[in-house]
């Protein structure tokens, strides 16, 4: 899979993608990327990539002319894809679909100011995608969440193979059940008796259940989609 970043501040890659995981699967060349700085496809010579508001109004807008020589001078763009709260909300299903195709290549458009003129989402066709219901100050954190949320469901990135990227919250038509590891009586706190049983079908039994429960309590609206 490989990933074309669009941004002002090409220091913030690859950040937290450089570790773990996804960081390995880096290294192992199961994906790659391409930072392509907007400022080097400025307007003049200050390096200047933003413009006033027209209609007024505080805040700058990212010019199309500037954002449309980056996206030209990438020879294989791939889906383009725009981090904007607008955008439909990152769900671990719209990430699967992402993951499918390994040898894709996406485009991701990092936003910064007030946003980016509305033409060149018209003009290349963008996806608009947003990673929740809060403003942050730039795309990047929203471009980190998408790479590693896609990568790691690529097969052999993480250990345990596609069962523990399935055995997970929203995989499982809900929520995770409790985890528990050693000590197995911390604090006067015990792991619950079921899991030291080792009676596999009581174990998954008692899993289902907390899940089931957990799911209710938090987030009704999951099972409501089931
Ligand atoms: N004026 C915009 C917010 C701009 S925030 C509005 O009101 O909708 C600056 C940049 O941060 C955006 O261009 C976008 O790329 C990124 N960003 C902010 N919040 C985001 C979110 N929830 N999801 C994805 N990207 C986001």
């Amino acid at each position: 899979m490989h990933f074309n970043i669009l941004t002002i501040f090409p220091e913030m890659f690859p950040g937290t993608l450089g570790g773990g995981v996804v960081g390995r699967a880096l290294e192992r060349g199961i994906w790659s990327y391409d930072v392509i700085n907007i400022r080097d496809f400025a307007y003049n010579n200050y390096g200047s990539v933003d413009d006033e508001q027209f209609g007024g109004g505080k805040g700058m807008v990212m010019r199309p002319d500037v954002l449309g020589a980056a996206l030209d001078s990438i020879e294989k763009r791939g889906r383009v894809i725009y981090f904007s709260p607008r955008g439909p909300r990152l769900e671990q299903s719209i990430v699967r679909d992402f993951a499918a195709a390994p040898d894709a290549t996406y485009t991701l458009l990092c936003g910064r100011y007030e946003g980016i003129d509305q033409r060149i989402i018209e003009e290349y066709d963008i996806m608009e995608l947003s990673i929740g219901d809060y403003i942050l100050s730039g795309g990047e954190i929203a471009a980190q969440v998408f790479v590693d949320s896609t990568v790691r469901l690529i097969d052999n990135v993480v250990g345990g193979g596609t069962d523990a990227t399935a055995n997970e919250s929203f995989e499982i038509g809900g929520l995770e059940w409790p985890l528990y590891t050693r000590p197995s009586a911390w604090r006067g706190r015990n792991v619950p008796e079921v899991l030291l049983s080792g009676h596999h079908g009581n174990i998954e039994r008692w899993r289902k259940q907390q899940s089931d429960e957990i799911t209710k309590e938090r987030r009704p609206d999951l099972i409501k989609e089931k």
